[in-house]
């Protein structure tokens, strides 16, 4: 075990999988979660084969699968006029092209599983309460200040407390995240509660007119995922709170009476105001960087928001090893070997939120185009993605 110490601002999926690596090479790990206990909210998440790939690496592929759910087919339907615009045989695609699946889980249960694993480890050691409000680095390391007075202090420290990061102010200083105009509605509902006639066992997207609904069963099928998205300049930056049903069923008056039906049986919905950046490669400064949505918050046009910060965390630890615990070293060459990446994440996540909300001539283009391809050409479009990386590779 190392003497070295390295504190984790922020204890979501990227923190706890940044925490996990680093603990295993035998780095001491405080991990500081502002809230009172580490947990994630209740929704799902679709996990690409790229982040499967990076399970397999650190040994977690089993307790994933154990909670992960693997639709047959992904699939986009019209929103108003309900015919099937693209569908992708999913479970076969992902696993023959890519060598991993493409799973749903219940983001409580992915948490969990980084958590258990950090857990089990005596040098990590997982701080509630502790909201950091500023941090500074000097040649020798880095100090975390609290807002409740306390100070702590490592030989690094990684940023990765999200969207609205407190460290990613002292080290990129870009100011607030970009308001996209796009706002989120989510709800799970008990399996028993989902009538047989609107039940699919895929992830099914509706898409259009500005708007989409995506739905997909959970933990094995027991749980079954909503969300439900709009475009709408109502609402202000940092709004998590919970959604109007009529201002929903507003938007989706037009929509095919499917979706109708389904977004009527939701009585409380959780609401996202959804922000991303422009991609920057500056999210290093010395022994501090960032890792996850406080380096690169994308929209979730894509899926892979946490499937990033996952694969971050890898090539992190690939680094520091590679540098043999030079930190500033190694934090460059992880930036380097992640910036145009994530770039392209997040970039194309704009762009597919385009063509899921597509209107008038595009949408009937849309529909043209994905008709015309073969059942998995739109999946082959994301091979440079869904191939995942070898973390253990140097940047170039
Ligand atoms: C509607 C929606 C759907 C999505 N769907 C998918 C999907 O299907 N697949 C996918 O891969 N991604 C998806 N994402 C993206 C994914 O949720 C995020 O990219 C991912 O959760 C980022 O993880 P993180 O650990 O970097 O940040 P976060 O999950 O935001 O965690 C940050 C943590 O830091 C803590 N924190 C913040 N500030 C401080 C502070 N000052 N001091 C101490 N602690 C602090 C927070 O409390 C939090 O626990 C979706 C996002 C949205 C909004």
């Amino acid at each position: 075990m190392k003497e070295t110490k390295v504190v984790v601002v922020g204890g979501g999926i990227g923190g706890l999988a940044a925490a996990l690596v680093l603990a295993r090479d035998g780095y001491q790990v405080d991990v500081l979660e502002q809230s009172d206990a580490f947990r994630e909210i209740g929704a799902g998440i679709q996990i690409g084969p790229n982040a499967f790939r990076m399970f397999d690496c650190l040994g977690l592929t089993d307790p994933i699968s154990h909670v992960a759910y693997f639709p047959r087919e992904l699939r986009m339907n019209d929103v108003r006029t309900g015919e099937l615009v693209a569908e992708v045989p999913v479970s076969a695609t992902a696993k023959g092209t890519y060598g991993f699946p493409y799973g749903v889980i219940y983001r409580v249960d992915l948490h969990n599983v980084f958590l258990d694993a950090c857990r089990v480890l005596p040098n990590v050691a997982l701080h509630t309460h502790a909201k950091v409000e500023r941090v500074e680095n000097d040649s020798e390391g880095a100090t975390a200040h609290l807002a409740d007075g306390r100070s702590m202090r490592g030989a690094a420290l990684i940023g990765a407390d999200g969207l609205w990061s407190t460290v990613r102010k002292a080290i990129v200083g870009d100011g607030a995240p970009r308001v996209s105009g796009h706002i989120a509605y989510r709800a799970v509902l008990p399996i028993e509660k989902v009538p047989e006639h609107l039940f699919s066992p895929d992830v099914v997207l509706w898409g259009g007119e500005k708007t989409h609904l995506v739905h997909y069963p959970l933990r094995r099928g027991e749980l079954y995922n909503l969300v439900a998205v709009f475009h709408s300049d109502r609402y202000e930056e940092g709004w998590n709170t919970f959604g109007d049903p009529e201002e929903l069923a507003q938007r989706f008056a037009q929509a095919a009476e499917p979706v109708r039906e389904l977004l009527s049986m939701i009585e409380t919905w959780k609401m996202w105001v959804l922000c991303d950046r422009e991609p920057v490669k500056n999210w290093t400064k010395g022994r501090m960087t960032l890792l996850g949505d406080a380096a690169h918050p994308m929209l979730q046009y894509l899926a892979q928001g946490a499937c990033m910060a996952i694969e971050d965390a890898a090539v992190l630890g690939a680094s520091l090893r590679r540098n043999d615990g030079d930190f500033a070293r190694a934090f460059d060459e992880y930036q380097r070997a992640r910036y145009l990446r994530t770039a392209r994440v997040q970039l194309t996540a704009r762009f597919y939120g385009d063509i899921y909300h597509a209107t008038g001539v595009t949408r009937e283009l849309r529909n043209q185009l994905f008709q015309s391809g073969t059942e998995s050409a739109g999946f082959a479009g994301l091979s440079w993605l869904y191939r995942g990386i070898e973390p253990e590779a140097a940047p170039v």
